[in-house]
């Protein structure tokens, strides 16, 4: 069992009403862990997560998971939109595309999925609702990133995964069914699908590949 350090982060308010049902996974993008753990704790930015999860695989607490920590910003998921609402968020140390984006170690992602193994029987999260950053702001956000191992993830018990190749229907519709915002430019919104469910394809290019990836996700989503 990986050590929980409570670091309390001043950057929280009450949610809106106790109903959980998203998990958000983002990389810290900053270049080391303790800079993050400061932005993070500095009531000047505004910012926090619930959790912060070390390269050596450390869990840091920040905040309670029944208030409401500021790490999603202007997000959509499935109709929902402003996610820190209704999610609990955890920050996964990595310098990210902007410091060096690099692999994350499996000691790191062990204790990830066990804390989001936690986090999906303390509260009703629907695996469809386990999402990245990215995810549910395409325009603005890249991480977790393509190296994070979704798959590995999903095997586990977390979050949804499939190699499949569906028969191909509308893209953009299938997009949309699966959660992301499709009132955004079509190839940021691939590029945000890809970089989830089909990381070596980064093209941002609606092809066939794409496509019948998003049919098959779009079939498990409707499962989960
Ligand atoms: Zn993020």
């Amino acid at each position: 069992m990986t050590q929980t350090i409570f670091t309390p982060s001043p950057n929280f308010d009450d949610r809106p009403s106790q109903k959980i049902d998203h998990l958000v996974l983002h990389y810290t993008g900053m270049q080391s862990g303790a800079a993050a753990m400061e932005r993070l704790c500095d009531p000047a930015a505004k910012v926090s997560s619930h959790y912060v999860v070390e390269e050596d695989g450390t869990v840091y607490c920040l905040v309670d998971e029944h208030k409401r920590a500021w790490h999603a910003g202007i997000s959509h998921w499935r109709g929902v939109s402003g996610l820190n609402d209704r999610s609990v968020g955890i920050e996964i140390v990595n310098p990210g595309h902007e410091w060096g984006y690099r692999p994350f170690p499996h000691v790191q992602m062990e204790a990830v999925l066990a804390l989001c193994t936690g986090i999906l029987r303390r509260h009703p999260i629907p695996n469809r609702n386990v999402v990245g950053h990215s995810d549910i702001a395409p325009n603005r956000k890249q991480d977790p990133g393509e190296l994070f191992p979704w798959a590995w993830l999903a095997a586990n018990g977390v979050g949804l995964w499939t190699d499949d190749v569906g028969a191909i229907g509308d893209i953009a519709e299938d997009l949309a069914a699966i959660g992301y915002d499709i009132g955004l430019p079509l190839p940021m919104v691939v590029t945000a699908f890809q970089r989830h469910f089909l990381p070596g394809l980064l093209t941002g290019a609606a092809d066939a590949m794409t496509a019948g990836r998003a049919a098959a996700v779009r079939q498990l989503t409707a499962a989960a």
